[in-house]
């Protein structure tokens, strides 16, 4: 079992994969500007182990997991 390392997403409350409802893990926090408010802020992303990649902007953990577009960045 992996420690936790700074800056990648706990798996504690770590949500289940949309596609395949295997439990994901933290991959990476990256900064991005935010198109609709122009906030600099991190997405979590998260992977499974079948190799899909999601992310979530991490203020807004309420809202549904999106497909990462560049899943290669983070795997
Ligand atoms: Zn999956």
């Amino acid at each position: 079992m992996a420690g936790s390392v700074p800056g990648v997403p706990s798996d504690q409350n770590a949500p289940a994969c949309p596609t395949c409802d295997q439990p994901l893990t933290g991959l990476a926090m990256a900064l991005f500007k935010r198109d609709d408010d122009g906030e600099r802020t991190c997405r979590a992303v998260w992977g499974c182990a079948l190799g899909h990649v999601w992310w979530q902007w991490a203020d807004r953990a309420r809202l549904p997991l999106e497909p990462c577009p560049r899943p290669d960045l983070f795997t």
